[in-house]
């Protein structure tokens, strides 16, 4: 049985991640206001991951009628060193607790990568520069979720049949950290917490937190980027729907 919890509380809850930031339809909030500061969604999985591995991956992506540019996956670290990595889904600090990527890696469609580029720079002068937390997200294991999410909890997750937009290679979740300590910035909520304090919008929390998101919201979308509405970490490049769905492992992308 699948039971969605705030980690150590026992806490029944629903809402979005950004699982499911990239699903077609409107996501289901439901807020929690009395979910505390910091936790963290949980799912236990219907199958272990490594049963639902080799299933996902001999399945194929929807056939979609395009025209599609053609893909060009860039890797983010070899453009910019500088851009920090933390790739929760090559690790256990994940909604399933297990690692679902082969790599702690992260790539996007070129023009995208190299906006990325100019968005750290630009907030180097401010001190900051970026860590990134997912970014090209292969098909396989978009349905992997699935695959491990009861069908009473699917409206949290991205259907494979549609895809999610990180599939496509225009979507990243990422947050600032501070150029001369190395720190991660304190943000409203952590990622993939599911509450209100995700919301971009949300005016509550302190306003110094307040001032981290809306700088990173702002430097993003003077680059191209736009926040995803439920999901302050979420930031999706100009025209996404221009590519196909993806569904290259991260081992199997080749580099120019
Ligand atoms: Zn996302």
């Amino acid at each position: 049985m699948i039971a969605w919890r705030w980690l150590g509380l026992g806490l029944l809850a629903a809402g979005a991640l950004c699982i499911s930031a990239c699903r077609t339809t409107t996501p289901l909030i439901a807020m929690h206001s009395a979910a505390p500061p910091g936790a963290f969604f949980h799912l236990t999985p219907l199958r272990p991951v490594a049963e639902l591995l080799p299933i996902a991956l001999a399945a194929n992506p929807p056939r979609e009628p395009g025209p599609f540019r053609p893909t060009a996956l860039t890797e983010l670290a070899v453009l910019d060193p500088t851009i920090k990595l933390d790739i929760r889904y090559a690790t256990n600090r994940n909604f399933l607790s297990t690692p679902i990527y082969s790599q702690a890696r992260a790539f996007l469609q070129r023009p995208a990568a190299e906006a990325l580029v100019r968005v750290q720079r630009a907030l180097a002068l401010e001190g900051y520069g970026l860590l990134v937390h997912d970014a090209y997200r292969p098909w396989y294991v978009t349905k992997i979720f699935w695959d491990a999410t009861a069908p009473e909890n699917h409206k949290f997750v991205a259907d494979p049949e549609h895809g999610s937009r990180h599939n496509r290679g225009c979507a990243v979740d990422l947050t600032l950290y501070d150029l001369k300590t190395g720190d991660v910035v304190p943000m409203p909520s952590l990622y993939d917490e599911m509450s209100e304090r995700a919301y971009p919008h949300y005016e509550g929390g302190s306003e110094v937190l307040r001032r981290h998101r809306d700088l990173l919201r702002r430097y993003m979308e003077a680059e191209g980027f736009a926040v995803y509405e439920y999901e302050w970490w979420h930031f999706d490049y100009q025209d996404w729907q221009s590519y196909a769905i993806g569904n290259m492992r991260f081992e199997d992308v080749l580099l120019p």
